[in-house]
């Protein structure tokens, strides 16, 4: 953007900049309003420079170019403020720290080289600061010339920017907003993957977790094994010590098998009810059976009382294990099915106890031998 000094003056530049500015949001909006500051300020018809705290030039308008001689260089940004006086360069350098020590702005009169030699001018200077660091602004006026119009310039300056600071603070927030929102989301995901109950993934991330290790078993040719638990006589647990109690034998059941895994690619989820699915990457019959047993034992080991129970004084599971190695031709349904008919074996031959679908199917074989 681009404005003519010929067509508006300085107020009516700096309000367009500030009706531009309040349409834009955001960081852009910051830096917008920054250029546009510069397109005002580049507008004005009379000389403006914009310099550092040590007094260098990095700012010049067209009409201060135009006006201006520097001593030393070619480029009037760059050049020391200092340059730009015929006399008494000293105590222009002193007086122009006034401003910094000043809310408005300070005016006196210097003599500056021009391209028509000496001439005499009204320097008015007051600070102007960004989120970073402040600045000197600096206005040449004719002898004659107005004081207020720089003074409204000064004012509408600041204003502009405390408008940059607000939009900087509002997209600080935005980020932090959004931040907070990422985090909401992961607790949401971690809410939607996990048991409220007992703490261990629920069945949709078992489910997840099936394909997935099916897929990475079938690829490298690995054996898979899935452990079907549950409890033993668990209707009989909740009417005899109420539902309450129920709940926290199935936790305590559920910390029971995760603290018997070893790996940290062994899982165990909540498969329903009073069910847990277990999982084992790349693990044979040997393998598989072991855990079994250990889940067996680590469960009976809590010695959690069950008088109701008609096989052991204590709370028991019983587990189904099943090993595969997947193939094409192969489904997730009859791998976890088969080791559910295991579970089923367990609970028949009297519960307590975990039996091998490997076994169940040769058993079976066996009997139809015995038959014929
Ligand atoms: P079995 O030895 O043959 O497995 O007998 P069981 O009584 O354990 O099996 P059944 O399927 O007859 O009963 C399961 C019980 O588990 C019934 C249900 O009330 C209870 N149950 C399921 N989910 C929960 C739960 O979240 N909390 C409590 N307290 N009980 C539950
Ligand atoms: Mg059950
Ligand atoms: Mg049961």
């Amino acid at each position: 953007m681009r404005l003519d000094a010929d067509i508006l003056d300085a107020s009516a530049c700096v309000m367009l900049a500030e009706a531009a500015a309040q349409n834009v949001l955001s960081h852009e909006g910051a830096e917008m309003t920054e250029r546009l500051l510069l397109n005002v300020l580049q507008a004005l018809p009379e000389p403006v420079l914009v310099a550092t705290l040590e007094q260098t030039i990095c700012f010049a308008n067209d009409s201060a170019r135009a006006t201006l001689v520097p001593s030393t260089r070619d480029d009037i940004v760059g050049s020391p403020l200092s340059s730009l006086v015929t006399s008494g360069s000293e105590t222009f350098s002193d007086w122009l720290k006034k401003p910094l020590c000043s809310t408005s702005f300070v005016s006196e009169q210097f003599d500056f080289a021009t391209c028509q030699g000496s001439k005499s001018f009204w320097i008015d200077a007051c600070s102007i600061r960004d989120d970073m660091r402040a600045y000197l602004l600096i206005r040449l006026r004719a002898p004659d010339a107005q004081q207020s119009a720089v003074q409204s310039l000064a004012v509408r300056v600041d204003m502009l920017q405390q408008e940059i600071a607000m939009r900087r603070a509002a997209e600080a927030r935005l980020q932090e907003s959004l931040i907070e929102l990422e985090r909401a989301k992961k607790q949401l995901e971690q809410l939607a993957t996990v048991d409220s109950l007992t703490g261990i993934p629920n069945r949709r991330s078992i489910d997840e977790t099936l394909r997935r290790e099916w897929s990475k078993a079938m690829r490298n040719g690995e054996p898979l094994a899935a452990i079907m638990v549950d409890i033993d006589h668990f209707k009989d647990y909740n009417d005899a010590y109420g539902h309450q109690a129920g709940d926290l034998c199935l936790k305590q059941v559920a910390n029971a098998i995760r603290a018997s895994l070893r790996r940290s690619t062994d899982f165990v989820g909540r498969y329903g009810g009073e069910e847990f699915l277990v999982l084992l990457e790349n693990s044979d019959w040997e393998k598989a059976a072991k855990m079994a047993e250990k889940i067996c034992e680590a469960v009976r080991e809590l010695r959690i009382p069950h008088s109701a129970s008609a096989t052991a004084k204590v709370v028991t599971v019983s587990a189904g294990v099943n090993v595969t190695i997947p193939k094409p031709q192969s489904s997730i349904e009859k791998f976890i099915g088969d080791a559910d008919a295991a579970l089923y074996q367990a609970k028949r031959k009297g519960r307590k106890q975990f039996v091998l679908h490997q076994r169940a199917v040769k058993a079976r074989l066996q009997r139809r031998k015995v038959r014929s």
